[in-house]
């Protein structure tokens, strides 16, 4: 244990600060008002109160905060220098992994670079200093960068507008389903409550459709990895509100049967779903609008640059065609104008690129998938050989190294084994197609040496298993922490070491 593995507690000292304000506000008099109620608040809410004590607190606060709101007690905050408060926190950072740090090939989720100069303008003050209740006149600057990226994804996508109220893209898939049943309802057509997900679908479209009450009907993949035709006729019929499509697919494939599947949809009276979250790779070459979709989400924090591991912040606005438009409005996912944060990251990304440059992206992002997908294939089973998208599927290795008493490296195992070289994991076991699925998507932010970088590594981690997978069983051995018996994790938590 290192001595900075300590909770930041453990490293508290009664007396130590870190960090000093000006005496000012201490009893200095009339013209002090102001500082005291900026400074007030901040001391009296944070780590002054626990190094201060609650005399001083009260002598801060003591003209903002009525009686029977204030602490009878100091909070228990730690008391830390700020150097060491400094290195716990960069240390901490340092255990963890991230774009900034390394490759990050986890498919389906476009974990794509972040340009900082989004940051820089999400967090421009006057941005980040507007009141949701503030007079609708006072914030036109904001309202014109959501009507301008309104416009942008518009024209990127080929819908007519968009609402941005959902936080992530399975509240944008529920508000989309939520148009649809609109749709159908508005017209006295109340008996289609079945929606049709293809068996490769992401796990969260049976799961919103559930949610909005609508009954979840499979229809199969072929062998080639597309939506079986056949197979969804017969599912179609006078109870069908809808299908939902990835298209890529989540195997990174395009669903050449598009324009079939939603003329057979729409013949039905059913309307289109398109989960956005895939748009990556259509970006500047094909649009969804074009392609028969009614209604679509897409996800921000994925296509348009938001760091989003861990489950950060997101925006999933939903876009209609003409058809849902009058409902657009009606479905209130969350309140005011959703994660503004993630928009303006979204808009700054758009106009950095500008119109030619967006058309590029879909295509490198294209290109780097085939060129590692070509560049493994001698050693990772590769069952749908054909030319992908901005993702493809590996199903294991081809020599796992296994034979009678020693087992073989599975996917986890090439996973684990990725972190010991500085790549974090692809997204392993989904789709669910395959038993050994590894997911690759490197984006299109990512130069051919790094890209080499990976290829070599996956090379390597292969003859490491078909020589002696135990190396591979064993990883990762050059992590924080090796491997977590992650059920247990999960069940029973010991968030202090
Ligand atoms: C990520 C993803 C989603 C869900 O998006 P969230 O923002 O994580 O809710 C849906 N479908 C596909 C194909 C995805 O990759």
């Amino acid at each position: 244990m290192k001595y900075y593995d300590k909770l930041i507690f453990e490293l508290s000292h009664p007396g130590r600060s870190g960090f000093s304000l000006p005496n000012c506000f201490e009893g200095a008099g009339a013209d002090t008002q102001q500082t005291r109620a900026t400074l007030g608040t901040v001391r009296g809410g944070t780590v002054s109160c626990a190094n201060g004590g609650a005399e001083r607190s009260e002598a801060v606060c003591g003209c903002l905060i009525p009686q029977h709101l204030k602490r009878e007690s100091v909070l228990d905050l730690p008391e830390v220098s700020e150097v060491d408060v400094v290195r716990h926190y960069t240390n901490l950072s340092q255990m963890n992994f991230g774009v900034d740090t390394g490759f990050y090939p986890l498919g389906s989720c476009t974990m794509k670079y972040n340009p900082k100069i989004n940051e820089e303008m999400a967090a421009h003050p006057l941005f980040t200093g507007l009141h949701p209740l503030q007079p609708a006149e006072t914030v036109k600057g904001a309202q014109e960068v959501i009507d301008d990226l309104d416009h942008a994804l518009a024209a990127i996508t080929g819908f007519k507008h968009f609402t941005f109220l959902p936080c992530a893209g399975a509240h944008g898939e529920l508000t989309g389903l939520m148009l649809i049943r609109e749709y159908h309802m508005a017209r006295g057509d109340s008996a289609r409550t079945k929606v049709i997900v293809p068996d490769s679908a992401h796990g969260t479209n049976p799961a919103s459709a559930a949610v909005c009450g609508l009954e979840i009907v499979v229809v199969k993949s072929r062998p080639d990895g597309l939506i079986d035709v056949e197979d969804l006729k017969p599912l179609l019929g006078p109870d069908v509100a809808g299908i939902m499509m990835t298209n890529p697919n989540t195997l990174g494939l395009f669903e050449k049967d598009i324009k079939e599947i939603a003329k057979l949809v729409h013949g039905c009276g059913g309307l289109l779903y398109y989960d956005g979250a895939n748009m990556n790779a259509l970006l500047g070459a094909v649009r969804p609008g074009d392609m028969g979709f009614d209604v679509l989400h897409l996800n921000l924090h994925k296509t348009f640059s938001t760091p989003h591991g861990g489950g950060g912040p997101g925006s999933g606005p939903v876009g209609v065609a003409e058809s849902l438009l009058p409902y657009l409005g009606i479905p209130k996912v969350s309140g005011f104008h959703g994660n503004f944060g993630v928009m303006m990251r979204a808009y700054a990304y758009i106009l950095m690129l500008g119109r030619e440059n967006v058309k590029n992206a879909g295509p490198y992002a294209v290109l780097a998938a085939n060129y590692i997908k070509e560049s493994l294939k001698d050693a990772y089973k590769l069952p749908i050989p054909t030319v992908c998208k901005h993702e493809f599927v590996y199903d294991g290795l081809i020599n796992d190294g296994g034979h009678d008493d020693v087992p073989g490296a599975t996917t986890l195992d090439i996973a684990k084994r990725l972190l010991d070289y500085g790549f974090h994991a692809p997204t392993i076991y989904f789709p669910l197609l395959f038993h050994q699925a590894l997911m690759v998507e490197p984006t299109e932010t990512e130069s051919k040496e790094t890209l080499d970088a990976f290829i070599d590594v996956m090379h390597k981690i292969a003859e490491e298993a078909a020589k002696d997978p135990e190396i591979l069983h064993g990883a990762p051995h050059d992590t924080p922490i090796s491997r977590p018996d992650e059920t247990t994790a999960a069940r029973n938590p010991i968030v202090k070491a």
